[in-house]
């Protein structure tokens, strides 16, 4: 396969770093992109050590200043977006500040839209382009108190169907991967304030709260993700697009 230019945003932590560190074992060349510039050196970096080819930005995707400049700055076009960065806040949608809801929609809906648009005329100009979302579970089904982050991953859905028809004509394919629990910071700060509002144990909060709806019972290892964002950027899966695709042991089938 030919080596791809892939940016992976939100790359410095979690599933974008894992992501991030498995594809440039596949000879791929890696942007780093993250809005905490020191990790995302420090994740280009550790690639770099173990023999891969990797560089890092400091790329918030709220800002379409930033992504504007990180665009017109890259020495080659982007073969593949990885739309990864996210945050999460769980509150009950009375008290639920509305500036942390707009904030996650941002991140998590706009910024995807806006880094896609972006990339989007090189891909077209190349007749090959790859934008794998990283959704969630939450994409597919609802929990209550996460209303902002629902409906961003919903979001994704819906803006991968439409990109989808929008770029049919060319080698150019959108699609969203939908995980369930991964254990990261993002998912470690969840167990770690859910233990504390119920007084229970962590141990008790992933067995009886996160993985309970789980027929499989287990989290997702990261490298479930890689491989699927290896498959889909190859030209076995040119004719997957617009697709939700669920890596949730079976939750969704109940
Ligand atoms: P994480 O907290 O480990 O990493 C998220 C990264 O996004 C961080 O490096 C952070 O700096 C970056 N980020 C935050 N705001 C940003 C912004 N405005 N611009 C650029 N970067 C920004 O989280 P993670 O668990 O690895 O999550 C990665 C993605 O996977 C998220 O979209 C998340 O919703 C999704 N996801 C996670 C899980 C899970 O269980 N961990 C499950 C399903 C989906």
């Amino acid at each position: 396969m030919k080596k791809k230019q892939i940016l992976i945003t939100g790359a410095a932590s979690g599933i974008g770093q894992g992501i991030a560190n498995y594809l440039a074992t596949k000879g791929h060349h890696i942007i780093v992109s993250d809005l905490d510039k020191v990790s995302a050196e420090q994740t280009a970096a550790q690639i770099r050590q173990l023999g891969g080819s990797a560089e890092a930005v400091e790329l918030n995707v709220t800002s379409q200043q930033n992504i504007d400049d990180v665009i017109a700055n890259l020495k080659a076009p982007i073969d593949v977006l990885i739309n990864n960065a996210g945050i999460q806040h769980v509150e009950p949608l009375d008290t639920f500040p509305m500036d942390k809801w707009n904030l996650l929609i941002q991140v998590m809906l706009v910024g995807v839209a806006r880094l896609t648009q972006a990339v989007l005329a090189d891909m077209k100009t190349n007749n090959f382009g790859r934008v794998i979302n990283i959704g969630s579970l939450h994409s597919l089904v609802a929990s209550p108190y996460k209303s902002a982050y629902i409906s961003a991953k919903h979001g994704l859905i819906g803006f991968s169907k439409t990109l989808a028809l929008e770029v049919a004509e060319k080698d150019i394919t959108i699609n969203t991967l939908c995980p369930a629990y991964v254990k990261t910071p993002l998912v470690e700060k969840q167990i770690a304030s859910q233990a504390k509002e119920h007084g229970i144990t962590e141990d008790e909060v992933v067995n009886n709260i996160m993985l309970k709806p789980m027929p499989k019972k287990s989290f997702i290892e990261i490298e479930e993700l890689a491989g699927c964002c290896e498959f889909l950027i190859s030209h076995f899966a040119k004719n997957i697009t617009a697709q939700a695709i669920a890596l949730d042991g079976g939750w969704t089938a109940q």
